[in-house]
């Protein structure tokens, strides 16, 4: 994948965010604070504009990265930025990027979020949709699988991991604020993630 393959997906992000601001909003109304869906649609939105022309993945992530840091407010804005600018890091200097390309700069981006954000799998975050993804493209493509494939077997994970944040409370971030009443809601950011990894996947031929 070039560049101006990348651009669009990143267009078909910030689409799919706009489309479920109100969603995720009210999933963090009921565990947080209420602003996930408004924070990110605001980001991507300034991110549509900086995004078009650049050369390389690694700018496109970069760009994307810094735009969400100094954009989205709350604890997903620097969390999200940090993935991003890990992804830019991991894949400078590439005209194009392949699946192996990717994997290990998607590790180093969840990397990026644990340290961040002193959190791990098993916490209510987005790390739960993240780590079973990445799992899930790993092993496809171990397997030989396409990449289209691979994130077609990411994007399920990431949604079984969005079930299983149902069953526990939240012991990272404002939702564990609210303790055993977070039990039964999924989680906005693993949400957030599971959705920009299928408009991810829908845009691979
Ligand atoms: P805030 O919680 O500050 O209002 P948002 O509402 O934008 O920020 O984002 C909330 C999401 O951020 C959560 O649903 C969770 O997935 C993610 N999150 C919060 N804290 C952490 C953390 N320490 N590590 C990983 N993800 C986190
Ligand atoms: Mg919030």
């Amino acid at each position: 994948m070039k560049a101006n393959e990348l651009i669009p997906i990143m267009h078909a992000i910030a689409a799919r965010i706009e489309k479920e601001k109100d969603f995720l909003t009210e999933l963090d109304n009921v565990i947080g604070d209420g602003d996930h869906g408004i924070n990110m649609a605001r980001g991507f939105k300034v991110v549509e504009t900086k995004i078009d022309g650049l050369a390389t993945p690694a700018d496109v992530f970069k760009v994307v990265g810094m735009t969400l840091v100094s954009t989205v407010g709350g604890a997903s804005g620097p969390l999200y930025g940090t993935a991003f600018m890990k992804l830019a890091q991991s894949l400078m200097g590439k005209e194009e990027i392949t699946l192996g390309d990717f994997l290990p700069a998607f590790r180093a981006a969840i990397d990026g979020i644990s340290m961040r954000g002193r959190s791990h799998q098993g916490e209510k975050t987005m790390l739960d949709a993240m780590i079973p993804a990445a799992e899930a493209m790993e092993a496809a493509n171990a397997e030989g699988k396409s990449a289209k494939e691979a994130l077609d077997a990411g994007v399920a994970a990431a949604w079984a991991g969005v079930e299983i944040t149902k069953t526990y409370a939240a012991t990272k971030g404002r939702a564990s604020y609210v303790g055993d009443r977070s039990i039964g809601h999924q989680d906005p950011g693993a949400t957030s993630f599971t959705q920009m990894l299928e408009e991810v996947a829908g845009g691979i031929a």
